[in-house]
């Protein structure tokens, strides 16, 4: 039989090639790749005998029914990786939602999504039963398995005989992050047919072997957690999950399993970088890649000046993928590149009219080939071009042909006429002594349309004053550059996936 890979086939291939090695560690302890498999194929089949009947949509019986879409909504733990390989097992598709959504937001991207099925954590119960979300659910994760009322994941596992069936198609939704608002009614059918080439074409520019272990610190939902998951199992990788994020705790994780491979956004890796001030450093660490938002220079920089010489920079985007791919040679080379296309990916630079753009020219990044994008539900699309598709970034090559994303087209800030990329000053900013982080925006001006405005995150115990940032700008940028308003804050409002909600600051 031929079948495409989905997470399915990705999970049974590898418990029958590495049946007796670790596949997952987390704040449970570990599972061999075969109990994985077990507990996967287990609860595949309760889902299909109990669940999946009675959540089809009304009129059909007999057979689970592959129109109910299954969500998921976890954090990272096993519960997760067992949910998405028994979903997929069974066909049906798989809705990755986001562990930051509102009630409203639950049950408006459930309904959109046809989501019959649930899966969550406990944690998770008052949002869902707040929510307009009706159909079954299971426990993924318990933390008070007294109080319980819901049947859970391991419960399925261990009364279920694996029944074997036959992996077929299935498709994982992901979700953009919601960055420009709501998961603004944009889904996305990520085919993970394409994802694993993509993924495995994508490792040949960063030294991963098989059987080293990898921990992905951002949350599963989002693509960069998501792709490496499965690069994960597909290469037998062993999977170190933490239910949330905790800068100790990765470099705790680090040591403990004797990590290889670290994924990380951009936020994360700062966290990491000021929990290690004290602490012996992790000998383990070969690989560690960044991802979901801008590297700023100044974090690269100090990063490899204490881990040494292992950050990969990782552009792209939900609809495309991975697209680009920095080493830590490129990023020493070129300090703030995100590095060369990645196999068979197409990247240019188009102006307003379509016109490629030459070296050093800024113009919107427009992506082809990788992914297949298999469209928004609820209408919308990405501007097209040619078959190549509007990232709404705007960057330029240098001469060597190493891609710089200047920034989002929306976030880009006109001033008295000049353009402003908030990240150039935002990574100057990450420089000052006393600065533990900034975000900069634009604000309405009357006399210039424009003007910046920048939110400071003080060192613990520093000083530094709106003068102070302001001259520190002024002495290293041209004038315009310089915010106008200065205000500090204790710390900057992000998704999960660690980029800045700019609508979030105070005014
Ligand atoms: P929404 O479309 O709902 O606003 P989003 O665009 O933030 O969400 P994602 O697909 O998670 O959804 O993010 C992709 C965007 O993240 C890219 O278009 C780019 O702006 C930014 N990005 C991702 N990786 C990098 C990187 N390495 N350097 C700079 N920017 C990055």
């Amino acid at each position: 039989a031929r079948f495409g890979p989905t997470p399915a086939t990705v999970g049974a291939t590898a418990a029958l090639r590495f049946p007796t090695r670790p596949a997952l560690h987390d704040d449970h302890g570990t599972l061999t790749y075969a109990e994985l498999e077990r507990r996967a194929a287990a609860v595949a089949t309760a889902l299909h005998r109990r669940l999946l009947d009675a959540a089809a949509p009304s009129g059909r019986q007999g057979g689970a029914s592959p129109e109910a879409r299954i969500g998921v909504l976890c954090r990272n733990h096993r519960g997760f990786v067992i949910s998405l390989l028994a979903a997929s097992r069974l066909g049906n598709d798989v809705v990755l939602l986001n562990t930051d959504f509102s009630a409203a937001q639950l049950g408006e991207v459930t309904e959109r999504e046809g989501v019959r099925l649930l899966l969550h954590d406990q944690e998770f119960d008052e949002v869902v039963e707040r929510s307009s979300f009706d159909g079954r659910r299971v426990h993924a994760w318990t933390e008070h398995p007294g109080g319980r009322s819901l049947p859970t994941l391991e419960e399925l596992a261990e009364t279920e005989a694996a029944a074997f069936k036959p992996p077929r198609h299935s498709r994982v939704v992901i979700l953009t992050s919601g960055t420009t608002g709501t998961p603004k009614g944009a889904r996305h059918d990520v085919s993970i047919a394409a994802l694993v080439p993509v993924a495995l074409s994508h490792l040949m520019r960063v030294p991963v072997r098989s059987g080293a272990p990898i921990l992905v610190a951002p949350p599963l939902f989002h693509v960069l957690g998501m792709a490496y998951t499965l690069v994960a199992l597909g290469m037998g990788m062993p999977l170190v999950l933490l239910r949330r994020f905790d800068a100790d705790r990765v470099l705790d994780a680090v040591d403990a399993y004797r990590v290889e491979a670290l994924i990380a956004v951009p936020v994360m890796l700062q966290r990491i970088l000021d929990a290690s001030r004290g602490r012996p450093l992790p000998d383990s660490l070969r690989v560690v890649v960044s991802g979901g938002s801008a590297l700023h220079p100044h974090l690269s920089e100090a990063f490899m000046d204490v881990f040494g010489d292992v950050l990969h920079n990782v552009y792209g985007a939900t609809e495309t993928g991975w697209a680009t791919i920095a080493t830590p040679r490129d990023l020493r080379e070129a300090p703030g590149t995100v590095g060369r296309p990645t196999f068979r990916l197409t990247v240019k630079i188009l102006d307003e009219d379509g016109r490629e753009l030459p070296p050093g020219e800024i113009g919107e990044i427009y992506t082809g080939g990788g992914l297949r994008f298999a469209g928004y539900t609820g209408g919308g699309g990405k501007r097209v071009h040619r078959n190549l598709a509007g990232s709404g970034d705007l960057g330029h090559f240098d001469r060597a042909g190493r891609l710089f994303v200047d920034g989002r087209a929306d976030d880009m800030i006109v001033s008295g006429g000049e353009n402003v990329f908030p990240g150039e000053v935002e990574d100057l900013l990450g420089r000052h002594p006393d600065v533990a982080e900034a975000a900069v925006v634009g604000v309405e001006d009357a006399d210039f349309g424009q003007r910046l405005a920048a939110y400071v995150v003080r060192e613990p115990g520093a000083s530094v004053d709106e003068e102070d940032v302001k001259r520190y700008v002024k002495e290293n940028l041209a004038r315009y550059k310089v915010p106008r308003d200065v205000h500090f804050v204790d710390e900057l409002p992000r998704t999960s996936s660690g980029k800045v909600k700019a609508r979030a600051l105070p005014d």
